[in-house]
């Protein structure tokens, strides 16, 4: 046991040696960063802010959203705030001194409305005894309008942020105040901004002008890179354009293979493909592997265009695929600065980056 520990940590540390990738980890508590960082992570790749508005936040998230007038979701803002401050403090406290990519609220919509179903039978039940449904009526109304037939392809990422008046700017002051009073103690956090979900060049110039506005009003006296996740096909094509409003890039994998076999990430287990599977049509999923010859050359072209504007872009990978093996080689291939993956992958994505390094 203990030899075999021992003789696996050379190993690693050999690989660390000589990778050129960076390994980073996903990680939304400084739970699970304290965990990554045991386990060799060098920084938070993706830190998924949506998971922070689940639980007792609930509640105000649902105000937020449905929303029909400023001085509500304002006030649903401000309760929120002061919480995603202490989450961030929490998070860049627990990585000080290595980077910690913060991506703006993501949630698939239907994930944080109230139940259409439940709603409904609320206001049935009201109506019946005569007594007025009130809030629940108001709300209903509300979810049937923001209600989607395919939420994955729906209001996410920038596009909620760009339809929510606040939102991003609320995280964002959240993210700098905390930096700011963490420099303010000697500490060095350091934080960079992700907008996800981007299709088209307009919606990152307009997050991205938000962000920079409120760092600017926050006081922030470094620069905090901004960047966006490539997660679409589109955005992979047009990433000589995206570049020139990133910082940074994040390939998003799970969504990219998504969009680009136009097959639900969410209905892949039991789902046709599952028979693929066992009829040997394919041997391994592209959820689980990156698909080298569709999804791979998307992330190729988004790696070349991407530099080709700027030579400096960094450039890492924060879907699933970034804790696999054989995609670990191939993300080294196409030139990555690092991978990013959960906590418990940490210590694979560090050998097999070594292992393409000799290869
Ligand atoms: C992705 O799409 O690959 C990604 C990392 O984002 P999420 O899984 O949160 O959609
Ligand atoms: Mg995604």
């Amino acid at each position: 046991g203990d030899e075999l520990v021992a003789s696996v940590h050379r190993l690693i540390t050999h690989a660390d040696e000589v990778r050129r990738l960076g390994v980073r980890t996903n990680a939304d508590t400084a739970d699970d960063a304290a965990r990554a960082r045991r386990f060799g992570a060098e920084g938070i790749g993706l830190c998924r802010t949506e998971h922070m508005f689940l639980g007792e936040r609930r509640e105000a998230v649902e105000r937020l959203i449905l929303a029909d007038e400023d001085a509500e979701r304002e006030a649903a803002l401000a309760e929120l705030e002061p919480l995603q401050r202490g989450d961030f403090l929490e998070l860049l406290a627990a990585m000080d001194g290595q980077p910690v990519t913060i991506r703006l609220i993501d949630p698939p919509l239907h994930e944080f409305l109230p139940s259409m179903e439940d709603l409904a039978v609320k206001v049935a039940l009201a109506n019946e005894r005569g007594e007025d449904a009130g809030r629940d009526a108001k709300l209903l109304a509300a979810v049937e309008r923001l209600h989607e037939q395919n939420p994955m392809l729906g209001l996410r990422g920038v596009r909620l942020g760009l339809v929510i008046p606040g939102l991003f700017a609320m995280q964002v002051r959240a993210i700098a105040s905390a930096a700011v009073e963490l420099k303010s103690q000697g500490k060095d956090p350091r934080p960079e901004i992700m907008i996800p979900l981007v299709g088209a060049v307009q919606e990152l110039h307009l997050a991205r002008d938000e962000v920079s506005r409120v760092l600017a009003e926050v006081g922030v006296e470094w620069s905090i890179p901004i960047g966006t996740m490539i997660e679409l096909p589109r955005a992979a094509v047009i990433a000589d354009q995206i570049a020139e409003a990133a910082d940074f890039f994040s390939f998003g994998t799970n969504d990219l293979t998504q969009t680009t076999w136009g097959f639900s990430r969410d209905d892949v287990e039991g789902s046709f493909f599952t028979r693929y599977l066992e009829k040997g049509i394919f041997a391994v999923s592209p959820f689980e592997s990156i698909d080298v010859e569709g999804v791979g050359a998307l992330v190729r072209t988004g790696v070349d265009r991407g530099r080709a504007t700027k030579p400096d872009l960094k450039l890492g990978v924060c879907g699933e695929h970034g804790g696999d093996p054989d995609s670990v080689h191939f993300f080294h291939q196409v030139g990555l600065d690092y991978v990013s993956c959960s906590p418990f992958r940490v210590p694979i994505a560090r050998l097999e980056a070594g292992r393409a390094a000799l290869d």
